[in-house]
């Protein structure tokens, strides 16, 4: 049977042009290129940079099929190989040289006065004020109270999401391979005003961190912002950060090491 390959690419030139020369090279090889994507596809590659991995990750809805991402981007912590190594990934993924890596992500159930809601972040869930004033939150983990937030907010990173927005506020990198959610906050107060932890706390990915907003707050509405889109919610009782049953599969090669590659992007 011939390997149906649907390929996702981002609006640039560059990612339009190697989209191209995977295609010639795939059918050459006898893939089958699909312009539609299905429940048939064996194979979805995504070019571009780790945004647009996020991006057809969401689009797509998490599908069980094999992601592969050819990185045109900057970071690329998501795409495996580079635009000179197709000949490579064609013949790897012909002799079955490759792994398949279990991508975890992070769910926030919100409920309002009205309604209860869901979203799933691959690297993160924000929660914030729904203005540039600072919010109260009051944080528990699995029914033990911790502390009163006061700040711009907190983020909940998955493990992979640990290089992206929470390495720049401060997070620590985590290899993909740990199951567990990292809290970070974001701009924190520490004044004789209000007391709060500075750091990020790592919570395993069994528990459930609770949000609820401080008696303090006037303001009902906060923003949830997954993967960089942001939502506003009105008439909040309360936020729950979990594990998602989510994942994505994503094909890596016997080369892959995240650890180089932290090195490689960071030092
Ligand atoms: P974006 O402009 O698409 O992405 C911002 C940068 O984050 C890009 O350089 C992107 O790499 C990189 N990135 C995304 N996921 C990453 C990961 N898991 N590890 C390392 N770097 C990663 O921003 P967006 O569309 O608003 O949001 C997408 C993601 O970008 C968010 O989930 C957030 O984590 C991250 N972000 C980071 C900051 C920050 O660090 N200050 C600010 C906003 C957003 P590519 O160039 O390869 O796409």
């Amino acid at each position: 049977m011939r390997t149906k390959v649907f390929i996702h690419t981002n609006e640039s030139k560059t990612s339009n042009a190697v989209k191209t020369r995977l295609v010639a090279m795939l059918e050459k090889a006898n893939f089958l290129v699909t312009d539609k994507f299905d429940k048939s596809i064996n194979l979805l590659v995504c070019v571009g940079g780790d945004g647009t991995f996020l991006q057809a990750a969401h689009e797509y809805n998490f599908p069980d099929v094999p992601f592969i991402g050819i990185n045109t981007g900057h970071l690329g912590f998501f795409q495996e190989i580079m635009p000179n190594q197709l000949d490579e990934f064609i013949y790897h993924y012909n002799t079955n040289k490759y792994r398949i890596q279990k991508i975890t992500t992070v769910q926030a159930e919100i409920k309002t006065k009205e309604a209860t809601h869901r979203l799933v972040g691959i690297n993160e869930i924000q929660i914030k004020g729904p203005s540039t004033s600072s919010t109260h939150l009051n944080i528990s983990i699995s029914g033990s109270f911790i502390e009163r937030f006061s700040g711009d907010g907190i983020l909940v990173s998955t493990p992979s999401g640990s290089t992206a927005y929470n390495y720049s506020l401060g997070g620590c990198i985590v290899d993909p391979r740990i199951n567990l959610l990292q809290v970070t906050p974001i701009a924190p107060i520490n004044t004789t005003a209000y007391r709060c932890f500075t750091s990020s706390i790592v919570m395993p990915a069994e528990l459930t961190l609770q949000v609820e907003l401080d008696d303090y707050t006037k303001d009902t509405s906060l923003t949830l912002i997954y993967d960089g889109m942001p939502i506003v919610y009105d008439n909040i009782e309360s936020v729950n950060f979990t594990m998602a049953k989510e994942t994505i599969n994503l094909l890596r090669f016997d080369s892959y090491d995240f650890w180089a590659k932290v090195k490689s992007k960071f030092i």
